[in-house]
């Protein structure tokens, strides 16, 4: 089979959105891994968070943080050293944004207008962390561990988001939505990450390496776009996000990490049995595009 690799969301996704946990993709993760194919986390979580998840979960790849803001991969994986990235602890660190610093900074110049409209999950204290995300202390402390993006509890109204995002963008900055909190970054992005690391999978590894792509909120969208194949996993809390003419759009019926375990299953069954990627595009168009109306 040609090799594939998954790029995949976690809150929402590959994990429930309440719980954090598995749940029937566990299953799936495993025979995923057993056949050695890499499940690669593009995340909107903290180097921290995303670290521990890895080790807990027996990932042992690249991972893509802060909303596709840096990528680490562990040296000992098999990549060139990339240019332009650092070494840090085992790993390499490539940077696509800037510092949340320089974020907060730019963010400041928006005026005291807003300021009222959203709590920065930085400036919270953990406890305030916990209660809205159900994570606990220790946790909610790796979540704050932002370098590269400002994380952004919304207060305001949905109209207000939208013209808030404008204001942001006007600074040349980029604001997403995802499951729990919005996103404020400067450079990067889901997408754009998930593309970096591919074509450095494809020049140092393999060549052919077919991308799949898994998310449940807007913020995966870029990322759903930039893959060869698209698992959108319906969420219990909102609409699912729409790929923009994707031809490979698989549209779950379950929801969260169900869907994820559904979605990963079929779009490997589909490629074990054509045993070829072209037939499978040619023969498949129909099925996804009904999918994705
Ligand atoms: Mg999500």
């Amino acid at each position: 089979m040609t090799q594939a690799v998954i790029y995949t969301d976690l809150d929402g996704t590959l994990l429930d959105h309440h719980t954090y946990e598995l749940g029937v993709a566990g299953p799936v993760l495993s025979e995923v891994l057993a056949r050695g194919i890499p499940v690669i986390p593009v995340t909107s979580k903290t180097h921290a968070e995303v670290q521990l998840l890895c080790q807990n979960l027996k990932l042992n790849g690249p991972f893509v943080v802060e909303n596709g803001a840096a990528i680490w991969v562990p040296k000992t994986w098999g990549l060139l050293r990339p240019t332009g990235s650092a070494s840090a602890s085992g790993y390499w660190c490539h940077v696509l944004g800037k510092s949340r610093g320089y974020i907060r900074g730019l963010m400041a110049g928006l005026g005291g207008e807003w300021s009222s409209r959203f709590h920065a999950l930085s400036d919270m204290s953990s406890r305030q962390v916990c209660a809205v995300t159900g994570l606990d202390e220790p946790s909610a402390r790796r979540a704050q561990a932002r370098h590269y993006s400002e994380t952004l509890l919304w207060l305001g109204s949905a109209v207000d988001r939208i013209v808030f995002a404008q204001a942001v963008a006007e600074l040349g900055l980029q604001v997403v939505q995802g499951g729990r909190f919005l996103h404020v970054l400067a450079g990067g992005g889901k997408g754009t990450a998930m593309r970096w690391l591919h074509e450095h999978i494809c020049s140092d590894l393999h060549p052919d390496a077919i991308s799949i792509a898994a998310g449940d909120a807007h913020n995966d969208l870029q990322l759903l776009e930039a893959a060869d194949h698209a698992l959108v996993v319906r969420s219990p809390l909102h609409e699912p996000p729409k790929p923009h003419n994707h031809p490979r759009l698989y549209l779950s019926t379950e929801e969260g990490p169900a869907g994820w375990a559904e979605g990963i299953q079929s779009i490997f069954e589909i490629i074990d049995k054509e045993k070829g990627y072209g037939r499978f595009l040619s023969e498949r168009q129909h099925y996804y595009a009904a999918q994705s109306g």
